[in-house]
C-alpha cells in the first residue's frame, strides 16, 4: 500500500459473520497482463447474458453486421440488448449451450472481413448530460454486472425517489479463488475505472464514494489510490480483510459501512449500490467512448491450461478458442469450471460462448479435484458457522430432500446467495449448494408460472 498517498485509504471497519479461507490459487494468472485475443472465425453470442428476459433478434441469417452493432434488442424491463462483438455476417440464429449448463437463443456471427466498428455517439462531457439520459445511454449499451449475477446496471442506476442511495461502493474485492480478471483491470485500467465510478456517482447523486478491495492485492490498492486521489468529495479506499465471500454485496456493504442489508431487500433499502470495477470500466467505455458491451477480461486458469493468462475477449468466444489461445491443455482437464470453484459451473464441453459475466474458466487436472461420496449429516453445526447468510444449510438441505420446498421457503432459502462455504466445510460432504440452487430454481419457475 502506498503510504505516501493522500487517498484516504482505510482498513474495513467491520466484519461479517462467517465466511471461509479456502486456497487462493491466484499466483497462476495473476501476474498475466491482459492480452487481446486475436479475433475468432466464428462468434456465438447469446441473447441471455444477463438476468431477465433474453434479448430478441433484429438480424436475419445473411445480414452483414458491424462491431457494436445492435443485434438484438432489451425485451421488458429487467433484461438488456445485445451487440454484435465484432463485424461478419450472421451465419446462424440457433440455441446455444450456456455456461450455467442451460441453453438459450443465440446469433452466430462469422467475423470475416474488415473489422468496423458502429458506435454510440459519444458523451465525453457527462457532467453536463442530463442524469436520466446517461442511465439510459448505459441500458442502450448493454451494460449488465459483470461481477457474476448480470443484473441490467440501468436498472441500478435508476432507484425509486423513496430510495435515496449516499454510497457507491465500488466493488474489486474479486473473492473468487484463482480469477485475476478484475485484479488485472484495476492494475491496467484504473483512471478509466474512476472516470466509470465518477459517472455512477454522478448518476446517483451518492455524497460517498468506497473502493472495497482485499487486502491480498496490495499493487491494486496502490494503483486505485493514485487513480482515485484527484476525485473530489468523500472518497476512500477501504481494505477488506481476505475472506470469502467477501466479494458479495451484502456482505461488502456490511464490511464498508456497518449496514445491514434487510431479509429479502436490496443494497438500495441502505443506500447503497455496489458496481463492479469491470462493470465501471464498461460504464466509461459506453458514456465516453459509445462502445457498447461487447468483450470483457477473462481468466483461463488452472493446473490444466498450459499458460494461465488475462484475455481480452469478445462476448460469443468458444471456450476452445479461450484454451487455444492459451497454449492449449497441459495434460487431460478432469474438472472444467465456467468461473470460479466456489460459484462457478462444471462444464461437459470447451464449445460453450463466454457472456458478459464470464470472469474465469478453470481447467483442473485430476491431482486437483477431489472425489467425494456425500453422507449422512453429523449435525457438526460447521456450515451454520460458515453461512455468511446467517443461515441453516444443513436444515435448509434436509426440507429440500424430503420435497418439502414451501418448509425451505420459509427458512429463508431465497436468500441462499449460492457462495458454496457451507459444501466447503461440511464433513459429511453434502452436496449443500446443489441442494439451495435446485429448490432455488423451482421456486423461481412458480414464481414466474404464477406472474404468467
Ligand atoms: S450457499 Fe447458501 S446456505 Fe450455503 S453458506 Fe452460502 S448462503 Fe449459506
Ligand atoms: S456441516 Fe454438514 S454434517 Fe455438519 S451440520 Fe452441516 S450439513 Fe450436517
Amino acid at each position: 500500500m502506498n503510504q505516501h498517498s493522500l487517498m484516504n485509504t482505510t482498513p474495513s471497519p467491520f466484519t461479517f459473520s462467517g465466511g471461509i479461507h479456502p486456497s487462493y490459487n491466484k499466483g497462476l494468472s495473476s501476474g498475466s497482463p491482459i492480452r487481446e485475443l486475436p479475433l475468432p472465425a466464428r462468434l456465438v453470442v447469446p441473447l441471455s447474458q444477463h438476468l431477465g428476459a433474453p434479448a430478441k433478434p433484429i438480424v436475419q441469417i445473411g445480414d452483414s453486421v458491424k462491431a457494436g452493432q445492435l443485434i438484438a434488442g432489451q425485451n421488458g424491463f429487467i433484461s438488456a440488448p445485445a451487440h454484435a462483438p465484432a463485424s461478419g455476417k450472421v451465419a446462424a440464429l440457433e440455441e446455444t449451450l450456456t455456461a450455467s449448463g442451460r441453453t438459450c437463443g443465440a446469433v452466430v456471427i462469422e467475423t470475416s472481413g474488415p473489422q468496423e466498428w458502429q458506435l454510440l455517439p459519444p458523451l465525453p462531457d457527462w457532467r453536463a448530460a442530463d442524469k436520466k439520459d446517461l442511465a439510459a445511454r448505459i441500458g442502450e449499451a448493454g451494460v449488465v454486472g459483470m461481477g457474476g449475477a448480470g443484473f441490467p446496471t440501468r436498472v441500478k442506476l435508476s432507484p425509486p425517489a423513496d430510495k435515496p442511495i449516499d454510497t457507491v461502493i465500488l466493488n474489486g474485492a474479486e473473492c473468487e479463488p484463482y480469477l485475476t480478471s478484475d485484479h488485472r483491470m484495476m492494475l491496467e485500467y484504473a483512471k478509466e475505472i474512476r472516470a466509470g465510478a465518477e459517472i455512477i456517482r454522478h448518476i446517483l447523486g451518492a455524497k460517498s464514494l468506497r473502493v472495497a478491495i482485499e487486502d491480498n492485492k496490495p499493487d491494486a490498492i496502490e494503483a486505485m489510490e493514485k487513480a482515485f486521489q484527484e476525485v473530489d468529495g468523500d472518497v476512500a479506499v477501504t481494505v477488506l480483510r481476505t475472506s470469502y465471500p467477501q466479494g458479495s454485496e451484502k456482505q461488502q456493504i456490511y464490511s464498508v459501512t456497518g449496514r445491514e442489508v434487510p431479509r429479502g431487500g436490496l443494497p438500495m433499502d441502505v443506500g447503497c449500490v455496489v458496481e463492479n470495477v469491470s462493470t465501471a470500466y464498461a460504464v466509461y467505455d459506453a458514456v465516453v467512448n459509445g462502445r457498447p458491451l461487447v468483450r470483457r477480461v477473462i481468466s483461463v486458469t488452472g493446473d490444466a491450461v498450459a499458460q494461465p493468462s488475462n484475455l481480452l475477449a469478445p462476448c460469443g468466444t468458444l471456450y476452445s478458442d479461450l484454451v487455444a489461445a492459451c497454449g492449449g491443455l497441459r495434460g487431460k482437464a478432469a474438472k472444467v469450471i465456467s468461473g470460479g470453484p466456489m460459484m462457478g459451473f462444471a462444464v461437459s464441453s470447451l464449445n460453450v460462448p463466454t457472456g458478459k459475466t464470464a470472469s474465469g474458466l478453470l481447467l483442473l487436472s485430476a491431482s486437483k479435484v477431489s472425489c467425494y461420496t456425500s453422507q449422512a449429516c453429523i449435525s457438526c453445526g460447521r456450515c451454520v458457522e460458515a453461512c455468511p447468510m446467517r443461515l441453516a444449510p444443513a436444515e435448509l438441505s434436509q426440507c429440500i430432500e424430503a420435497d418439502d420446498i414451501e418448509g425451505a421457503e420459509q427458512v429463508a432459502l431465497m436468500d441462499c446467495i449460492e457462495c458454496g462455504s457451507c459444501a466447503f466445510v461440511c464433513p459429511a460432504h453434502r452436496p449443500l449448494v446443489h441442494h439451495m440452487r435446485r429448490a432455488k430454481a423451482i421456486v423461481m419457475a412458480k414464481r414466474a408460472a404464477a406472474k404468467k
